[in-house]
């Protein structure tokens, strides 16, 4: 990229940066994590204009790209430290799997639909992540490298798939947009001991659905 159009972006990285901080994003990892990433790299050439604008686009498949500060929301309430494994559920763009991965090494995303893991993994990829990609459906979580000390779901459901529950360190938490298709309260989950887990919500948000099987 011309060194123009480099320093254009990374300008506009900052006030994405300085937006977030002044919505109430304190997470001083999470805002050094989001500055790194280049979103335009992620979204769909139809709205790639758009790319620092703190909002959700549609990507490919009828899925979205999720807000900045839902991916700087969700990261926050992990609190995401440098050497955690973490699942994602939900690839999508790989834009939140990139944040995490500028933050730990250590992530591993599922993806359900063919397309979108054939994309993020080519994009990661040329981008010089490294990240842990599987095609398939994320209520299964990724039992073989289980557990982990975080998960975070960025798609919604009902109920918290109990496998994943199941998958999460004693001591580690999950988030995860719980509701119906118009509105979720997101939640974390906060597992104290092999049957005990503590519940907060924090918001109401809007998330593509968490759909079974693999398309
Ligand atoms: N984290 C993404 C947001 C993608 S939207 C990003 O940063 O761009 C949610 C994604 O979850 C969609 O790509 C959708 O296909 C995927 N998804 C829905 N149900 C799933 C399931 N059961 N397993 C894995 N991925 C799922």
């Amino acid at each position: 990229m011309p060194t123009s159009a480099n320093h254009a972006y990374k300008t506009l990285l900052q006030i994405l940066v300085d937006n977030l901080r002044a919505k109430g994003i304190t997470d001083k990892r999470v805002l050094e994590a989001i500055r790194q990433v280049p979103r335009h790299a992620f979204m769909d050439e139809r709205y790639i204009g758009f790319a620092y604008q703190d909002d959700a686009f549609p990507i490919a498949a009828g899925q979205t790209i999720s807000q900045p500060y839902t991916v700087a929301f969700q990261t926050q309430l992990l609190d995401i430290q440098k050497d955690d494994k973490v699942l994602e559920i939900g690839t999508g763009s790989g834009y939140q799997c990139a944040v995490l991965l500028e933050i730990t090494p250590s992530v591993f995303s599922i993806e359900r639909q063919k397309t979108l893991y054939d994309s993020a993994a080519k994009r990661l990829k040329e981008l010089g992540y490294s990240p842990h990609l599987r095609y398939g459906d994320g209520h299964e979580g990724w039992p073989e490298e289980a557990p982990f000390d975080k998960i975070l779901i960025t798609a919604a459901a009902h109920e918290i798939p109990p496998r994943l529950l199941e998958q999460l360190k004693t001591g580690g938490k999950l988030v995860m947009p719980v509701g119906g298709a118009y509105t979720q309260k997101m939640t974390l989950v906060e597992k104290i001991s092999n049957s005990e887990s503590i519940f907060s919500e924090h918001g109401g948000f809007v998330f593509v659905p968490l759909l079974k099987g693999k398309v």
